[in-house]
């Protein structure tokens, strides 16, 4: 199998001579100890972890009940879309008042990581797996062929917290399967409202303009329909059949999507926060993904006017509409909320794409194309600060479970890429316990970041501007790989390599080290290889 075998190809005598378990981590450059050989190593922070578990215990005798949580993903956000720590907002045509305020009163995390892709993103929060673990590697498009369910086998975070008591709720975008034992309601969420597929993948079939070959060939526009994801608003319920609720007719009637699905949201917060049940709830949104269409309320709402700023617009007023429904239910003191996107700006679509300050977007291992927005919010838990620590987005999944006090449902018997980081965001001026991100592209290990510094051992080079998806190449680095020092190099241009650099053999050994997992845990190909 040609990922296994990249794999395993990659290791080199040194990976080979490391014990398999280590209580510290493989290079004196690292900080972190790994407690069980089937989980990402963690660095410690006892006095920290000590005061955050203080804080929740706190809470949860005054208030008897686990925390609520919502998660606010938006789709393909640039980083420097977003205005604070970011530096995106009114000055680039789109202000972001609400998301600005979560940012100031919360935590604002300014080297937040998500995967290339929105399925490899989404899985990986969803499980705190990598995606080449799961085989859930780049998006599910129109047409592709799965060999196995790629949820058998994987526990979704929504199951594990249902299991603890919690009542969860998907709404908005799936993007993580859509036959029979693969959607949202299939594993483990109690509801879903939503759509499956990305919003170009919607609105291809009704946008003649953009797609006028196939839009006006009826013989095409039946094929493509034939092997097309339904487009449809879709309900389902845990156990049951799902349902259409609408088609999708027009991309008018689409561009009315997020309106929908945050109203939903926001009448199952009011219904969830009198329940007796703490809930989970996915929101997922279905912009700033290209293709955008502006709302009729949002229309030229954006100071620039183009549509893909009108969508940074409306998301930011819908993010601040569900946060006053957590105020006017009340359960605002006793809900973490956290607001990322599942990956850089999609370039390509230019000009319906984000802005990131950083080299590369969406697809690439560049800074551009995984470096995110992330805001951790819970009032009166979480101290009003920002940091640039480490904080990968399937940290999510350990750290939400932690907070729903579910530890023990993590499974034991796969691997886990998560870390529990309810210390970091939880204690005053906590520290992440971070040490590596591993920044894959579908099938390679690409780059890692390791405090200030990233290593690539393979490089995204688009062929043109604004194509790092459809016109890139991957290429192999030469004698050495090519190793930044972001703190003087955010845009990634000038390798610091060995002259400037202690560190490059311990980075490599690092990731030998990560790459040494999957001997014992294999990859799996569900059939999205190339
Ligand atoms: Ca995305």
């Amino acid at each position: 199998m040609r990922i296994a075998q990249a794999i395993i190809a990659g290791l080199t005598g040194l990976a080979l001579l490391l014990p398999a378990l280590s209580m510290a981590g493989p290079t004196p450059l690292s900080r972190k100890v790994q407690t069980r050989e089937n989980m990402e190593g963690s660095i410690p922070r006892p006095d920290q972890e000590k005061a955050a578990q203080a804080k929740l215990d706190a809470l949860y005798q005054k208030t008897g009940k686990r925390p609520n949580i919502i998660w606010l993903v938006v789709d393909d956000m640039g980083f420097g879309d977003v205005g604070g720590p970011w530096g995106g907002g009114a000055h680039i045509g789109a202000a972001t008042p609400n998301i600005d305020q979560f940012a100031r009163e919360g935590l604002a995390l300014t080297s937040t990581y998500s995967q290339p892709t929105c399925t490899p993103t989404r899985s990986a929060i969803l499980t705190g797996r990598l995606p080449v673990r799961t085989g859930l590697t780049r998006p599910i498009l129109a047409g592709d062929k799965l060999k196995m369910n790629p949820w058998a086998g994987e526990t979704s975070i929504a199951k594990i917290l249902s299991d603890a008591g919690y009542y969860t709720v998907l709404s908005g975008k799936w993007h993580v399967g859509e036959l029979e034992g693969m959607r949202p309601f299939d594993v483990g969420f109690d509801e879903y409202y939503g759509y499956y597929a990305a919003q170009k993948e919607i609105t291809q079939s009704l946008d003649e303009r953009k797609y006028p070959d196939l839009v006006l060939d009826p013989e095409k526009l039946a094929a493509y329909k034939s092997m097309h994801a339904s487009s449809a608003l879709e309900y389902g319920k845990k156990g049951g059949q799902e349902q259409i609720i609408e088609p999708t007719t027009s991309v008018e009637q689409f561009a009315e999507a997020d309106i929908k699905l945050a109203d939903w949201s926001i009448n199952k917060i009011k219904t969830l926060a009198k329940s007796g049940k703490p809930f989970f709830l996915s929101h997922d949104f279905m912009k700033v993904h290209a293709d955008n269409f502006p709302s009729k309320e949002f229309k030229g709402k954006s100071a620039s006017k183009y549509p893909y700023k009108d969508a940074v617009v409306e998301v930011d007023a819908l993010i601040g509409r569900i946060h006053q429904a957590v105020k006017e239910a009340g359960i605002e003191d006793n809900t973490f909320i956290f607001i990322t996107s599942d990956n850089g700006p999609q370039m390509d679509s230019w000009p319906d794409t984000g802005f990131t300050p950083f080299r590369g977007g969406k697809a690439s291992a560049w800074e551009g194309g995984v470096r995110v927005p992330g805001i951790a919010y819970w009032k009166g838990m979480i101290q009003p600060h920002e940091s640039a620590e480490l904080f990968d987005l399937m940290d999510l999944f350990n750290t939400s479970i932690h907070i729903a006090g579910a530890d023990a449902r993590i499974p034991t018997d796969r691997f886990i890429d998560g870390i529990d980081q309810s210390s970091f965001l939880l204690a005053d001026n906590g520290n992440s316990r971070r040490e590596n991100v591993y920044i894959w592209v579908e099938q390679d290990l690409m780059a890692m970041r390791m405090r200030e510094y990233k290593i690539h051992f393979q490089v995204t080079v688009p062929e043109q501007q604004w194509m790092d998806i459809d016109m890139s190449t991957k290429q192999k680095v030469g004698l050495a790989p090519w190793l930044f020092n972001l703190y003087i190099d955010p845009r990634e241009q000038t390798p610091v390599g060995h002259r400037g650099n202690a560190w490059l053999a311990s980075m490599a050994a690092e990731a030998k080290a990560h790459a040494a997992t999957f001997k014992k845990y294999p990859p799996k190909d569900v059939g999205l290889g190339q």
